[in-house]
C-alpha cells in the first residue's frame, strides 16, 4: 500500500507548518511519496516564494540589481532551517541560482526554485531521498506535458526507493530545459506520482478541510462537499471552483485513484473525497454551486432558422475566425444565443458581428453584457423529481430574472444566466433551498 501526499503553500510556509506536515506523514506508514510546494503565505499580507522568485527574477532581465530580494527569498529557507535545527547550508544552491539569474535562463527555471529548494529541506527534514522534478518529469519542446514519457521514466525510478520527495511545479524537457505547469501546478505533480507509483490514495493536505457547496465570501460558513466525482469536480472547477488545480485529475482519473483533500491545520477533518463514481448519496440533490460573472450573449435572429440547415456552424465560424471560444449556445425556433466571456468577446465584436451578417445573413443580431452564469450540479439531481422547478421557484422568490437555462445532456448540472447584479442572490437562493430549508 502507497499513499502520495502533496502539501501546498501555506502548509509549509514556516518551521511550524512543517512540523505539522511531518507529523502528518509519520502517522501512516502508507505516506511514502512527498509532493511539496513552494513555501506560501505566513500571515495574509505576507508574500509567496513563487511570487517573490517571479519578481527577482524580472529584476534581473531588466538588469537591475536583484541580489537584496533573492537574499530575502534565501531568508525565507534559512528560517526554516533554523526552525528545524536542520544541519543543511543551501549556500552551493543559492550561488547557483545567482548564476543562472545573470545568465537569464528563464523564468521558469527561476519559479521552479521554490519547489526545488522546499524540496531539498522537506527531504533533508523526514530523511527520505530527494528526487529532482527535472528528470522525471518531463515536458515537449512546445511546453506540453509528456505523459508517457514522464510515466515510463518516473515509475522505474521510484520503483526501488521506499520513499522519496519529489518536488511539485515543475519538471524538464529531454535535454534539460526547466519548464513549469501553470500556477499551482504542484497539485498536477502529485497526480502524476500517484499514478507512477500506482497508489492506493492521491492526498492534497492544504488550508481548507476539501470542498464547500458554495464560495464563503457569498455563502457564509457553508457546508462542506464529503464526496465529489471527477466529472462533478470539473463541472465545478471551470465555473470558477478554484480549490484544486482543474489538470490535477486527468492522471489519477486514467487509474481510478481516489484524491482526498485534507487540512494540513485540523487534520481530524475527513476532507473532501474525489472518485471515479460513488453509490455514496450525497447529503443533498446538489453537489455544488459554482458561478462567474462577466459573460455577454449575442442573440441572433432569423426566420426560419430552424430549417436552414448549417445556420448553426455559419454563426459559430464568425466566433472562430476571431479566435473566440463560446460557452453555451441555447436555441429556439428562429434564435439562437451564444454566451462568452466578455473581455475575450469586447475587443472583437464588431468583427465578429460583421462575419456572423457576411456568412449567416440573419435578420437581426442583438448584444446583452453583464451576464452571470452559474453551475448547479450534482449526480443525485438525476434521480430527483423537480430539481429544476425548485432552482426556478426559489430565483423567482428572490426576484431573479433567469436569462437563460441549459441543462447538460448528462444531467450531471444546470446552467442559469442572470444579470451580473444578481449574480449573489442568485446562489443563496439556490444554497438555501437545497442545503438550509432543504424543501
Ligand atoms: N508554487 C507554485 C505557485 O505558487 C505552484 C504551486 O504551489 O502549486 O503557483
Amino acid at each position: 500500500m502507497s499513499k502520495v501526499v502533496k502539501f501546498g503553500g501555506s502548509s509549509l510556509a514556516d518551521a511550524e507548518q512543517f512540523q505539522k506536515v511531518a507529523k502528518i506523514i509519520h502517522e501512516d506508514e502508507e505516506r511514502r511519496y512527498v509532493v511539496p510546494s513552494a513555501p506560501g503565505k505566513r500571515y495574509p499580507k505576507d508574500e509567496k516564494v513563487t511570487d517573490m522568485l517571479y519578481a527577482c527574477y524580472a529584476e534581473a532581465e531588466a538588469g537591475e540589481d536583484f541580489l537584496p530580494l533573492l537574499k530575502r527569498i534565501r531568508g525565507r529557507y534559512e528560517e526554516i532551517i533554523e526552525g528545524l535545527r536542520l544541519d543543511l547550508s543551501l549556500e552551493e544552491e543559492f550561488r547557483e541560482i545567482e548564476k543562472c539569474f545573470c545568465e537569464k535562463v528563464g523564468k521558469e527555471y527561476a519559479a521552479s526554485r521554490g519547489e526545488y529548494l522546499n524540496g531539498l529541506v522537506m527531504a533533508n527534514f523526514l530523511g527520505y531521498e530527494f528526487v529532482d522534478a527535472a528528470e522525471v518529469i518531463f515536458f515537449r519542446e512546445n511546453g506540453e506535458f509528456d505523459a508517457a514519457y514522464t510515466d515510463e521514466v518516473l515509475s522505474a525510478r521510484l520503483k526501488n526507493c521506499e520513499r522519496a520527495v519529489i518536488p511539485g511545479f515543475y519538471g524538464a524537457t529531454r535535454d534539460g530545459r526547466v519548464k513549469t505547469f501553470s500556477r499551482g501546478g504542484s497539485d498536477i505533480t502529485g497526480s502524476i506520482v500517484a499514478k507512477a507509483v500506482r497508489a492506493d490514495v492521491y492526498e492534497n493536505w492544504k488550508d481548507v478541510s476539501g470542498f464547500l457547496i458554495a464560495d464563503p465570501r457569498i455563502i457564509k460558513n457553508p457546508k462542506g462537499i464529503e464526496t465529489i466525482t471527477y466529472r462533478e469536480l470539473r463541472e465545478l472547477s471551470y465555473m470558477g471552483a478554484s480549490v484544486f488545480h482543474e489538470d490535477a485529475i486527468f492522471p489519477v482519473r486514467q487509474e481510478g485513484i481516489p484524491i482526498n483533500i485534507r487540512n494540513t491545520n485540523i487534520p481530524e477533518d475527513n476532507g473532501t473525497w474525489i472518485v471515479g463514481s460513488t453509490c455514496q448519496k450525497s447529503k443533498y440533490v446538489i453537489t455544488g454551486i459554482a458561478g462567474k460573472k462577466g459573460f455577454c450573449a449575442v442573440n441572433i435572429e432569423k426566420d426560419m432558422m430552424n430549417s436552414e440547415i448549417g445556420f448553426g456552424r455559419k454563426v459559430l465560424q464568425a466566433f472562430e475566425e476571431n479566435g473566440i471560444s463560446f460557452e453555451h449556445v441555447p436555441s429556439g425556433i428562429d434564435t439562437m444565443t451564444v454566451f462568452v466571456h466578455q473581455d475575450e468577446f469586447m475587443h472583437k465584436e464588431q468583427k465578429v458581428v460583421a462575419g456572423i451578417h457576411r456568412l449567416a445573413n440573419p435578420d437581426s443580431i442583438d448584444i446583452e453584457s453583464d451576464l452571470a452564469l452559474i453551475a448547479v450540479v450534482g449526480r443525485g439531481m438525476k434521480s430527483t423529481r423537480g430539481t429544476a422547478g425548485r432552482i426556478f421557484s426559489a430565483l423567482a422568490h428572490s426576484n431573479v430574472n433567469v436569462r437563460m437555462i441549459d441543462q447538460g445532456s448528462s444531467e450531471l448540472n444546470i446552467i442559469i444566466g442572470v444579470a451580473d447584479e444578481d449574480f449573489e442572490t442568485a446562489i443563496r437562493a439556490i444554497y438555501d433551498i437545497f442545503v438550509i430549508t432543504r424543501l
